[in-house]
């Protein structure tokens, strides 16, 4: 009898996961296909010549109560390839007023942070904290501006994280999906979130290893791969095309459907015309420069090695070994800029907001950088959008979904993309 085929579509951390789950706990044969040279999709890193530095596309932060994100790392044994302060740590500098402060979180769940004036939001007052019960009661009808509550524990810390989180504005943003992800960290306490980041490149911490087991476990690997329709025959999804090859479903053959939404869409609407789909973006643009002279840290950002940037375009200041970086959240806001211009801008609110934190200051002139503007970064996290997320089953019995967009209750991030991966799988064993 023919082996039983599972076929997964989109190698980025979707696909990955799944087929790292799939190929541990299956004798099916388990195919991954990509349609670009390298996996990975909006989580990769790649050699840039102009900068002579190992680079990602963004800046990638998770925090330590990402369950599913540290059982995919402990699974591909990538533990090791993270780096962080161990604590949960995250300074901050205000440009308009030029003050410096550290959000440093307790560890237990009680927010004894938050007496202490040396680890809380300068200008704090106990009644603010409202907005975190708003935000985790919030129904599926409210955006963030109308759970929070006017103050400086919102304009320094909920907005910059909420923007952060669902790469989506405060007046537009989901309540009900930032309450979820304030659920599993700030609620949580200080051991849910502290902070990590690759030490190299997110394709060394979550790629490369990943793609190693697979083949390990069996499974097979098939870059640039790109597929171009499905078809489905007496509700059965009985062949699907990639790079112009049929590739024919056997009746206990399956398909999990990984790529991004928009790809989706196109090969899902001939066969599934009713499935919604979300069909609006939103951008990130990071902007990676060079650091080819002394750099020489002290304070907190030497532990944290970011800094959270208030009242500016920067929102998130990350120093890497021998890069700066800079990540703008929501960044449609930034189309037509002239990328020259931000560069300028975004040098002198980097200079002004490490000076605090260097013996000696960054250099007046602009070094070489790379801007990096990721168009679709993630599905804009509004209310509606949030309503157009399928499940992970679809009425064709042998087709399943993955991704960051697909319903997981959190916004676009690598825990949503992992646990969707999982998901999947699991629905298929
Ligand atoms: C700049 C940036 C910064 C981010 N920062 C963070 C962060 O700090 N923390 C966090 O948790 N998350 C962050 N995210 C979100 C995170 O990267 C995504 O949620 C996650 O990588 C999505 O994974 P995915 O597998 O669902 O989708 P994708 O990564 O989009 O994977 C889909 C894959 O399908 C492939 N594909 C598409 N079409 C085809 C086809 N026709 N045939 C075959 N393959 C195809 C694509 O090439 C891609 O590899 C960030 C994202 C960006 C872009």
């Amino acid at each position: 009898m023919a082996k039983k085929h599972i076929h997964i579509i989109g190698g980025g951390l979707a696909g990955l996961s799944a087929a790292v789950f799939l190929s541990s706990r299956t004798d099916a044969q388990i195919a991954l296909y990509e349609g670009s040279p390298t996996f990975g999709g909006r989580a990769r890193s790649f050699y840039d010549s102009k900068l002579d530095r190992l680079i990602d596309n963004g800046n990638h932060l998770i925090l330590s109560g990402n369950d599913a994100v540290f059982d995919y790392l402990n699974k591909i044994d990538s533990m090791n390839s993270l780096t962080s302060s161990g604590i949960p740590l995250f300074p901050f500098f205000d440009l308009d007023e030029n003050k410096h402060w550290d959000v440093s979180l307790s560890n237990g769940r009680f927010p004894w942070w938050l007496f202490s004036k040396n680890r809380r939001v300068p200008g704090f007052k106990l009644p603010e904290l409202m907005a975190l019960w708003h935000l985790i009661k919030a129904n599926h009808s409210q955006t963030v501006a109308d759970c929070l509550v006017n103050g400086e524990f919102s304009r320094r810390l909920l907005k910059p994280f909420a923007i952060s989180v669902l790469n989506t504005s405060c007046e537009v943003g989901s309540a009900i999906l930032l309450g979820s992800v304030v659920r599993q960290s700030l609620l949580k306490g200080g051991k849910a979130c502290v902070p990590y980041f690759p030490k190299k490149g997110l394709s060394e911490t979550f790629v490369k290893p990943a793609l190693s087991l697979i083949k390990l476990q069996g499974g097979k690997i098939h870059a640039t791969s790109r597929l171009s329709e499905l078809h489905r025959q007496d509700g059965y999804v009985d062949y699907f095309i990639v790079n112009n090859e049929k590739i024919e479903l056997n009746s206990e053959d399956q398909v999990i459907l990984a790529v991004n939404p928009y790809t989706a869409r196109q090969v899902l609407s001939p066969i599934l015309p009713d499935i919604p789909l979300p069909d609006e973006f939103e951008s990130i643009l990071n902007l990676h420069y060079k650091v080819d002279f002394a750099l020489q840290m002290k304070g907190s950002v030497e532990k944290a090695r970011f800094i959270g940037v208030i009242g500016g375009i920067s929102e998130w200041i990350f120093v890497k070994d021998g890069v700066i970086s800079v990540t703008v959240s929501a960044a449609n806001r930034f189309t037509g800029s002239d990328p020259e211009n931000l560069s300028k801008l975004i040098w002198q609110e980097i200079r002004k907001t490490l000076e605090p934190f260097l013996f000696s200051p960054l250099p007046e002139y602009v070094p070489s950088y790379r801007l990096l503007w990721e168009k679709r970064a993630s599905f804009a996290a509004t209310i509606e959008q949030n309503k157009r997320r399928p499940s992970c089953y679809t009425i064709c019995p042998n087709l399943f979904l993955a991704g960051d967009w697909t319903a997981t209750g959190l916004p676009s991030t690598i825990e949503g993309a992992i646990r969707s991966g999982y998901k999947a799988a699991q629905a298929i064993l």
